[in-house]
């Protein structure tokens, strides 16, 4: 028997972590996969790669169907429900996480919320809502991700987005700044809607 309550320890429950946490577990050892946030998957699953796809396809959409004028087919100006598309957004990303919960029950991998903070080199509290808790680990994997670049004098106001969820500005007037894939998508996003938009109300 183990002196340590887990096998190993899991940072983070991005793409990184949730797959090493998986693997593991297959391979017999008991883990625990800690996450801050409620749902899992990370940057890419909640508001990275999987809601930007979910958005660009409709932007891609909104494009071809612009581009068949030059065919002799004309659509007219397309009617943009945020709402909805949001809607239909925040439905492939909830359907996606829940799957990644289940996975890890039926691996029983133990899922934790909380900010898990190291303690010693087998040590982590973990801290959330309902108080702290303090486990032990015989090795542990960090995949905390990273964070975004505050833009300072470079962003307009103070306000900065780094995902798909709502802007926190009026997004009629932003700016973009690229120097990713990520970033260029979601500017290429940002830029259909937004021509439709400002079409729409002129
Ligand atoms: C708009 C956008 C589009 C993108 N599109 C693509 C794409 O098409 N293809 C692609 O390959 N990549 C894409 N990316 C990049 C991709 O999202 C990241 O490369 C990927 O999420 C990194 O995974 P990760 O597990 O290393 O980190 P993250 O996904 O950042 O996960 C780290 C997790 O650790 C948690 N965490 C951090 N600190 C703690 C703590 N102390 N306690 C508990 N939990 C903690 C975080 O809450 C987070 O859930 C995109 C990113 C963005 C923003």
């Amino acid at each position: 028997m183990s002196d340590f309550d887990y096998d190993l320890l899991v940072l983070g429950a991005g793409p990184g972590g949730y797959t090493a946490a998986f693997r593991a577990a297959d391979l017999g050892q008991r883990v625990a996969l800690v996450e801050r946030y409620p749902a899992l998957g990370g940057v890419c699953l909640n508001v990275g790669c999987i809601p930007s796809k979910a958005l660009l396809h409709t932007a891609n959409v909104i494009e071809e169907v612009s581009l068949m004028e030059q065919h002799g087919v004309s659509f007219g100006d397309p009617s943009i429900d945020i709402d909805k598309l949001r809607n239909f957004k925040d439905k492939v990303v909830d359907k996606l996480s829940s799957g990644l919960a289940s996975m890890a029950k039926q691996r029983k991998v133990e899922v934790l919320q909380g900010s898990g903070c190291f303690a010693g080199p087998h040590e982590i509290v973990i801290e959330s809502d309902h108080g702290q808790q303090q486990l032990t680990f015989k090795n542990a994997i960090i995949a905390v991700g990273s964070q975004s670049l505050e833009l300072g004098q470079h962003a307009v106001g103070r306000s900065q987005a780094d995902g798909t969820r709502p802007a926190p500005w009026n997004w009629k007037k932003f700016r973009i700044v690229c120097w990713s894939s990520a970033a260029a998508s979601l500017a290429w996003k940002w830029l259909v809607f937004t021509r439709r938009w400002a079409a729409k109300s002129r």
